[in-house]
């Protein structure tokens, strides 16, 4: 899929930046497409594109939205094998988590919206006030590769419930979903000017949009470091950031849980998108008294997690998303073993059976301390860490040792575990398996980010609050 122009004011037009970003297939090694290289002439001129669509979109029919919204999601779902099957390609996502996770979240994430706008209060009274809400401006999106159409849409979606417009940049490893989400919201019918897409390098059109003076918000997801550099270039023009960034979550068994289960469920916690998901549950902390049962549980069932070619409909583990996050992934696992971890299944090397493709072998440690930088570090492939605690509060100790705090599980009988979850420092807790929600909020503590999405607390990012004080008679 060769795409040669960017999406601005309703049109694709020539971008000015020069050559073109390739696309490559984990699994094959093969370039399967390119888009082209944006620059800071391409943004201002989709800014302004924005600036002037937001006009009348700002204060468009509520009923319109929810047109488009409704629309969208019936499009997602129409489309859904295509985006599947080309997330798939660029990504290296086993074929039925794409169709599930990667396709079929977005799709009820945009009706979630047209749902939500139903009964939103746009506006309250508090004494003589009146409180209106409104749509903050131009939004800068800028997105990862992991869940890459589950981002865009989950920052896309509240926008445009909100009345807002918005640029997006993609990533570059998997921005063809994208091109293929401007299509369709191109084919639906949405204004020209309110989506408007710029691919091109992070460190160029990421930063120069997130320092643009006419953009109102930047909503950034990706690595902890790249939204400190959007956090600074933001700041000098005080438009609101919101952040989506790294993880290091943990899943913890208490001594009363249904251990068998706790220990089952652990693996696909940690490997789901062979292990870059960014709410993974990565740092496994379980009772000494129930670790010998545990660990041969964990090591038969990685063993027996055989990666391989993501379009085989029983692959669950696919190859990493790409030559660099292979060798950073294997350089975990070789810093595991140097540091003195004891490695319970996987390891270095390739997995049998794969000669080609960006593969790394399903991997647990056991005996792993918080010095080490497995256990510190947010490695973003199947590598699950185990550590072993005496009592709770040494596991509540361990649980909140980290500079992050996205997500997290604890298994145990619900009343203690629940109470277990409220001293967790982090944004999402599962109960005993409890499954995501897709109007639940999902956002970080501490280094993870800040804000929410999703939800009606994504919905809200999108909105300034103005009171209006009337006289009192
Ligand atoms: P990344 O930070 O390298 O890139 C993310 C996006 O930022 C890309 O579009 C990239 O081009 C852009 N970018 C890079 N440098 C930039 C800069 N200096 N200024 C502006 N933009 C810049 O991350 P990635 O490798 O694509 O994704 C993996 C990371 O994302 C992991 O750390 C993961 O935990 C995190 N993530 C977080 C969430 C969440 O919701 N919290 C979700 C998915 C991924």
């Amino acid at each position: 899929m060769r795409r040669e122009e960017v999406y601005i004011g309703g049109e694709w037009v020539q971008a000015h930046g020069e050559g073109e970003i390739e696309v490559i297939n984990p699994n094959t090694e093969e370039i399967i497409g390119s888009v082209p290289v944006g620059n800071s002439e391409d943004i201002d001129i989709a800014v302004s594109a924005a600036r002037t669509a937001f006009e009348s979109w700002s204060i468009s029919p509520i009923e319109d939205r929810i047109k488009i919204l409704n629309d969208l999601s019936a499009a997602l779902k129409e489309l859904t094998e295509e985006l599947a099957q080309t997330i798939t390609a660029e990504v290296g996502t086993p074929i039925g988590y794409s169709r599930m996770a990667m396709v079929g979240t977005p799709r009820v994430v945009s009706r979630s919206y047209a749902k939500m706008l139903e009964g939103f209060e746009w506006e309250h009274e508090i004494r003589n006030s009146l409180i209106v809400k409104e749509p903050i401006g131009v939004c800068a999106f800028i997105t990862p590769w992991n869940f890459p159409l589950h981002q865009i849409i989950g920052k896309v979606a509240p926008a445009i419930a909100a009345g807002c417009t918005m640029v997006l940049k993609p990533s570059k490893e998997a921005p063809l979903n994208a091109f293929l989400l401007a299509d369709i919201l191109h084919d639906i019918g949405l204004p020209p000017g309110v989506f408007n897409l710029v691919s091109g390098h992070g460190s160029e059109v990421g930063e120069f949009l997130s320092s643009h003076p006419d953009v109102d918000m930047v909503s950034f997801t990706g690595s902890t470091s790249a939204g400190v550099r959007v956090s600074q270039a933001a700041a000098p023009t005080v438009k609101r950031v919101t952040l989506e960034l790294g993880g290091k979550s943990a899943n913890v068994i208490l001594d009363d849980a249904d251990v068998i289960r706790a220990a089952k469920s652990a693996i696909g916690a940690c490997f789901q998108n062979s292990g870059q998901t960014c709410s993974a549950l990565t740092r496994l902390i379980i009772p000494k008294s129930h670790k010998d049962e545990i660990l041969e549980i964990i090591s038969s069932r990685v063993n027996g997690y055989n990666p391989g070619n993501p379009l085989d409909e029983t692959t669950r583990c696919g190859p990493m998303v790409s030559k660099k996050q292979q060798q950073s992934v294997l350089s975990y696992i070789q810093s595991g073993i140097e540091e003195g971890a004891q490695l319970i299944a996987g390891g270095e090397g390739m997995p049998e059976g794969c000669n080609s493709g960006f593969f790394v072998r399903p991997t647990a440690f056991s005996n792993v301390t918080p010095d080490m930088k497995i256990w510190r570090e947010e490695i973003f492939g199947p590598v699950l860490v185990i550590a072993t605690y005496e009592n709770e509060d040494d596991a509540l100790t361990l649980a909140n040792d980290s500079i992050y705090g996205l997500s997290g599980g604890v298994w145990g009988s619900n009343e203690r575990a629940i109470e277990f979850a409220r001293k967790m420092r982090t944004g999402q807790v599962s109960i005993n398996g409890g499954p995501f929600n897709i109007s639940a909020p999902f956002g970080g503590y501490k280094q993870s980010g800040n804000g929410r999405e999703l939800g009606m607390d994504g919905l809200e990012e999108f909105l300034e609050i103005k009171a209006i004080q009337r006289p009192v008679e």
